[in-house]
């Protein structure tokens, strides 16, 4: 799945006016939301995946349906208002019915985050009986050959026929479409076939370079003045439409200079459980060294959320190195992403190299020249699938990765 972004942005506003516009009180000693990662199987190949590219390795002992509701129980006694039912695609499963009668007993608010591959008028039926809030669909494009090439699938006319059957069954139809070089030349129609569809919210979210897109980050980069216009044509939407569709436009990191706050702090709002059982603090966290993440077969949450060393560990700021010790901006941005700091530069505790201010500011820069060679652009995409995943545990593509210190 696509990062649950969107899934936060517009879930948050809907508790908040469920509460009469006033926030959640968000502290760490409390998560807001519990992500569940039931599977890590998928049936597209999306070449910008954000599941990790070892993914074979965590695909064996998914945990039970008694496990996952025990892990919910335990999450909303800690406070986790949230849930996001994500994957691989949460529906290769076919026991998300019970969490989603579980989460709702429970009091969460519950939010299926897929592909639609698997989504049936059956199945939505019953997620409407068991009390799910709110689906978030996919999209790709507004061409069947791209959203067919990006995702090595045919599931073009599928999406639209899922986005029909989530509106007819009374659900706010939210889309996410992630933003690449292959649909950033069709943002105004992406929108307009969204407004189609009868969309209540669109986040056009640019593609972040971790997982599978890290590994073809040369191949789906596009350039600034690209996103430029992108966003210029969002915002002349926006003013043309009004307020009917809500419209998130997330800005990509390499193209900023200065971080976002990663995960809104480490170990601050998000808990995420993945397939297996391991409980992160955000969803690339494994490549990170030295760090043994719990799990849930052997760990209650509330020790994993208040004791674990892998949840302190950056929290607060005394972990940090300069220049973000001693930086006016680190409350902003608490140093931002552990694992982009480690995948890009090989220590775990710099800042973030998309700051301006980074020693390793070079290797974003690198990055997007990279991008715009093209020798190395035109080097073919690694799609998301096992056998790639495999060959990338094997070490049979440390050629196209090894400038990317935490891939296997
Ligand atoms: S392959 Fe695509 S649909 Fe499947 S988990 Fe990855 S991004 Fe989601
Ligand atoms: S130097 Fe560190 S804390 Fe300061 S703005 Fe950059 S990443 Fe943030």
């Amino acid at each position: 799945m696509t990062q649950a972004s969107l899934g936060q942005s517009v879930v948050q506003k809907e508790i908040q006016s469920q509460n009469n516009g006033v926030a959640a009180n968000i502290t760490h000693t409390q998560p807001l939301w519990l992500l569940a990662e039931v599977t890590y199987r998928c049936p597209l190949h999306c070449a910008f995946c954000y599941n990790p590219t070892d993914y074979d390795k965590h695909t064996q002992n998914e945990l039970t349906t008694e496990q996952w509701i025990q892990a919910l129980r335990d999450a909303r006694r800690l406070g986790a208002l949230q849930l996001g039912i994500s994957g691989g695609e949460p529906l290769l499963r076919d026991d998300i019915e019970d969490i989603v009668i579980e989460a709702k007993k429970l009091g969460y608010y519950s939010n299926l985050i897929t592909s639609g591959v698997g989504l049936t008028e059956k199945r939505i039926q019953a997620f409407k009986d068991g009390g799910l809030d709110h689906i978030q669909l996919s999209m790709h494009d507004i061409t069947e050959e791209i959203n067919n090439f990006i995702t090595n699938t045919k599931t073009f006319e599928l999406k639209k026929k899922v986005a029909a059957m989530i509106k007819n069954h009374g659900y706010p139809m939210v889309l996410n479409v992630v933003i690449h070089r292959y649909n950033i030349g069709h943002m105004r129609q992406i929108l307009e076939m969204a407004e189609a569809l009868g969309a209540d919210y669109i986040e056009l979210a640019n593609t972040q370079y971790y997982g599978w897109s890290l590994v073809n980050r040369s191949q789906l980069m596009p350039t600034k003045e690209q996103i430029d216009e992108a966003e210029r044509i969002t915002n002349e939407f926006r003013e043309k439409q009004g307020s009917k569709m809500k419209v998130f436009f997330v800005v990509p990191d390499y193209f900023s200079d200065r971080p976002k706050k990663c995960m809104n702090g480490w170990g601050e709002v998000f808990m995420i459980v993945t397939a297996n059982g391991d409980v992160l603090p955000c969803h690339s966290a494994r490549v990170l060294p030295n760090i043994e993440f719990p799990n849930v077969k052997d760990k209650g949450l509330d020790w994993v959320w208040n004791d674990s060393p892998a949840f302190n560990k950056y929290r607060g700021d005394s972990w940090m190195k300069e220049p973000c010790r001693s930086c006016a901006e680190k409350e902003k941005d608490l140093a931002g992403c552990r694992c982009q700091a480690f995948m890009l530069t090989g220590d775990a505790e710099g800042a973030d190299p998309v700051c301006s201010l980074s020693p390793n500011h070079h290797v974003i820069t690198q990055a997007i020249e990279d991008s715009r060679n093209s020798v190395i652009a035109s080097q073919p995409i690694i799609f998301r699938n096992d056998k790639n995943s495999k060959a990338i545990i094997a070490g049979e593509l440390n050629d196209r990765v090894k400038e990317f210190h935490a891939l296997p």
